[in-house]
């Protein structure tokens, strides 16, 4: 152990086709640097995935890691980073998932756990009492993520046991299958499930038996219940989420024309969003709070209407608008459903979304047709389209098997279709449409793990929650256009040290500025990071992020492009007539990061201590 707290100091590093474990020992330099979560999953990356490798090859790794917060009992820290090489993108890729298996994997004596290599037959990982196993999960292989749950329990035993697993996409290499914990928390974006699943590994499990190190338990403690805790449970948003779960977002962000509507090609559904959203969706539903680890406001939702699914996870903001609104399903039970099954089979329901508005629109403009769906006709508005679509992608059942590639393939099959394909980097653009708020074009389309809300959630600016500390103190019009790129990059760095922490960022809403977000962390190890350190943390690891892309392949000229189908205005709505000035944002994130054309100048890598990533790119 090597912090005075918020540590192990220690990686379980599982080869899995020599069947060997090892462990690896960081010392408090590399926490500092690193701190955990992405931060620390970007270094082992860049350390030991090779140029051009397969991400559903063996040379790919696929690390779980906590950061400092999850040796803590507080709210917020039940969290956990997935990091890969995704294969969807095929570059730099981390997904952040709540749950139960943040905390518990820290109480099981590690700090990340590391898959390398390919097991010869299917296995699970355990892990506890700071020493990890490979065991057999033949029995467990063709379960779908909530019965492999069920029966590893049962197995296993343990009376803090979490279990983190892929369900058949991720067994059928669906390149956007996703890894599901403990049936509600879901590592969702950039296809970590098929990487799990390219590993035969089904999951992994942690018993949570030891109690982690704090710096000043005391103190953060005080702290903690004193002045943090009665502030979050004061916030508006707090309770909002709490009483009303994250579809209430739905309407509002109708009306302000955040919501993708029709492949992000409608501009108004008004009564969609109203069957939906709340107040009906729990009016139906009738769902009881769900949380992660130690939250206070448990956004999550358990369903409780007889009739409906129930076992996992409710449908939560992005996967209402992405199935629901982006295809124009105002049928509750179909997203429901949908959602449920997604959760089991392991889908990102994101991507699913996108992927769906492009077959839809396809359809309906004849580049498909009747003969290549098996019969089932993509009509905007089809529940039962989404949901019989939803299972042959998991299965690769007929084009099933070409949707299972994601948004880029299919643009290859059908190249007249690229002007509706509503992706950037290979991965379709969450539902956050940066028309109506213009800075989230560089976490849209610019998100160094492809686009993404989780990567730089600049938005928060444009709503009025600031980051006063880095000397942004005022809110941004969201139809502003200077600083936009400088703001999106600035939250980018934010968003990478929180995802290190590793911290649910719900909690920025709910009073708990990001100068607290670095006060906690330095009462948990003992530090003394100011805010402005913490953020240059973020963006060492941005611009790592960034090298490490280019060794795979990423070309900021083709990649770093808004779709076409977002530089065109919105009509009429909430963002009605505004075009957004995406070149001009693009340009000036440029040159806040001190990057040319989307490449880290060679004295921005050597000023950040990143010499050798200099050296890869300019040979010196
Ligand atoms: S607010 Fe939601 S996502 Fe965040 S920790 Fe709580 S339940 Fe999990």
């Amino acid at each position: 152990m090597n912090a005075k707290g918020g540590y192990w100091g220690k990686i379980a590093w599982i080869n899995l086709t020599s069947k060997k474990v090892s462990y690896v020992e960081i010392d408090e330099e590399f926490e500092k640097t690193w701190i955990g979560g992405a931060g620390l999953g970007t270094k082992l990356l860049w350390d030991h995935y090779p140029a051009w490798a397969d991400p559903l090859g063996p040379r790919n790794l696929l690390i779980f890691a906590t950061g400092p917060y999850q040796a803590a009992p507080i709210a917020g820290a039940g969290r956990c980073t997935a990091v890969f090489i995704s294969p969807l993108t095929m570059h730099y890729a981390e997904s952040i998932a709540g749950g139960h298996i943040g905390p518990i994997l820290k109480q099981a004596g590690v700090d990340a756990v590391v898959l390398a290599g390919k097991a010869s037959k299917p296995v699970y990982v355990y892990v506890e009492e700071g020493k990890a196993e490979i065991r057999d999960a033949s029995a467990y292989w063709g379960m779908d993520a909530v019965e492999v749950v069920d029966a590893i329990k049962k197995d296993v035993g343990g009376r803090r046991l979490t279990i983190t697993a892929i369900g058949q996409a991720g067994e059928n290499l669906v390149r956007y299958a996703a890894i599901v914990n403990d049936k509600h928390g879901v590592f969702g974006r950039c296809g970590g499930g098929a990487v799990m699943g390219s590993k035969n590994v089904k999951a992994l499990v942690a018993n949570g038996t030891m109690t982690p190190p704090l710096a000043d338990r005391d103190g953060l403690l005080k702290y903690y219940r004193e002045d943090l805790l009665p502030r979050i449970n004061k916030a508006e948003f707090t309770k909002i989420n709490a009483e009303l779960g994250q579809v209430a977002a739905v309407v509002p962000r109708e009306e302000n024309g955040l919501l993708p509507i029709k492949n992000f090609g409608g501009d108004e559904w008004e009564e969609g969003a109203k069957l939906i959203g709340t107040p009906r969706f729990n009016e139906v539903l009738k769902p009881k709070r769900w949380a992660c680890e130690y939250c206070v406001m448990g956004c999550h939702r358990k369903i409780t209407t007889e009739g409906y699914p129930q076992e996992t996870g409710g449908p939560e903001y992005e996967t209402a608008a992405m199935i629901g609104s982006n295809l124009l399903i105002d049928d509750l039970k179909a997203v429901v459903v949908a959602n449920d099954l997604c959760n089991r089979y392991g889908i990102d329901t994101i991507e699913l979304g996108g992927v769906l508005g492009w077959a839809f629109e396809s359809y309906e403009k004849g580049y498909l047709t009747k003969e290549d769906t098996d019969g089932i006709e993509l009509k905007w508005g089809s529940g039962e389209a989404l949901i019989e679509m939803t299972k042959k992608i998991a299965f690769r059942d007929g084009i099933g098997d070409l949707l299972a590639e994601g948004l880029r393939s299919c643009v290859w099959k059908y190249p007249e279709t690229k002007e509706w394909a509503v992706e950037a980097q290979g991965m379709a653009v969450p539902a956050h449409d940066p028309r109506a708020f213009f800075s989230m074009v560089i976490a849209d389309t610019l998100s160094l793990r492809g686009p993404s809300h989780c990567h730089g959630f600049s938005e928060a600016q444009e709503l009025g929650v600031t980051l006063p500390e880095l000397g942004y103190p005022e809110p941004m019009d969201r139809f502003a256009i200077e600083k936009k790129g400088e703001i999106g990059a600035v939250y980018q760095d934010v968003h990478e040290f929180w995802n290190s922490l590793v911290w649910c960022f719900f909690y920025f809403f709910s009073n708990w500025p990001f100068g607290d977000t670095v006060k906690v962390m330095n009462l948990i190890t003992g530090w003394d990071m100011s805010p402005v350190e913490a953020k240059l943390s973020g963006e060492r690891m941005s611009n790592l992020q960034q090298a490490l892309n280019l060794r795979c392949g990423l070309d900021p000229k083709r990649d770093f492009v808004v779709p076409e189908r977002l530089r065109k205005p919105h009509k009429k709505g909430g963002a009605g007539g505004k075009v957004l000035p995406w070149e001009y944002i693009i340009e000036e994130y440029y040159k806040t990061r001190e990057w040319k054309d989307g490449i880290p100048t060679r004295k921005k890598l050597i000023e950040l201590g990143l010499a050798d990533a200099a050296k890869e790119i300019y040979g010196y």
